[in-house]
């Protein structure tokens, strides 16, 4: 499986799919292992913060999501055929283990919603093995408790959904310390789960919209978007001294 390197970060040249398939083997492995699914706006975050971006390319897994990174590896010589969105990936694994049988554990989002994504999941698929819930509202004081009730529901895999870049840091701070095989940083996937939060129509999707698509919907996110072509141009005109190696 190559890789590209992206402003510092090491991006899987992987699709959804294949990416699903990478974590159904995690799921087969006795020790954690970290998913995180960077766009433009968190590949900035990490270009601009080296723990951040060590951090990053630590992942046992790393997946384009969204439509700036694909074009950046296009940019760079090494395209990466198509993005692999956390919440498709999510999509994929959910097939899998609701036959399966491996255990889901749903944390992050607001009070309810992780308890609304479960009852909706369910109603998809009966033999999901759901086996916690916990919104991602909490101190530092509290997040022992947290990680006991993960280890003790005997969860295989985690989505974590706290929101960037707060969730691959609390993955990366805890994972040693949890009984898991798969813990995935997916964002607002758990909001799209209880249907609180649409994803774009599928055509907006293939034509590299879907952002627009959210920025139309949650108009909030204009400031977050400016991230985008900052992203672009940085690629542009510094990628390439990453991906020879060279140093800034
Ligand atoms: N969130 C959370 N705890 C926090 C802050 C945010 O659980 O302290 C949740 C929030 O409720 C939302 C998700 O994190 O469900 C972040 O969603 P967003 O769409 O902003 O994230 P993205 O997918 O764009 O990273």
């Amino acid at each position: 499986m190559g890789k590209v390197n992206i402003l510092g970060v090491q991006v899987d040249m992987v699709n959804a799919a294949e990416a699903a398939g990478k974590i159904i083997e995690m799921l087969e492995e006795n020790r954690p292992h970290s998913v995180y699914t960077p766009n433009s706006e968190i590949i900035m975050m990490a270009y601009k913060d080296a723990e951040f971006c060590r951090l990053l390319n630590d992942a046992d897994l790393l997946t384009a999501d969204g439509i700036g990174v694909v074009y950046a590896s296009r940019i760079l010589g090494r395209p990466i055929a198509e993005r692999a969105a956390g919440y498709d990936i999510a999509r994929l694994v959910l097939e899998h283990i609701a036959e399966s049988g491996h255990r889901l554990f749903l944390f992050g989002g607001k009070p309810g919603v992780a308890e609304q994504a479960q009852e909706r999941l369910l109603q998809e698929y009966p033999f999901l093995n759901i086996v916690g819930c916990r919104n991602g509202y909490f101190d530092a004081a509290e997040e022992p408790e947290i990680i006991d009730a993960i280890n003790r529901s005997g969860a295989d895999i985690v989505f974590v959904c706290l929101g960037a870049p707060a969730q691959e840091k609390w993955i990366d701070r805890n994972m040693n310390q949890l009984h898991v095989k798969v813990l995935m940083g997916i964002g607002g996937s758990l909001d799209v789960f209880a249907g609180n939060v649409e994803r774009a129509p599928q055509k907006w999707q293939d034509l590299g919209l879907e952002w627009l698509y959210r920025l139309i919907k949650e108009p909030r996110r204009f400031v977050r978007m400016l991230a985008l072509p900052k992203f672009a141009l940085t690629v542009l005109f510094k990628g390439k001294r990453y991906y020879k190696g060279g140093e800034e």
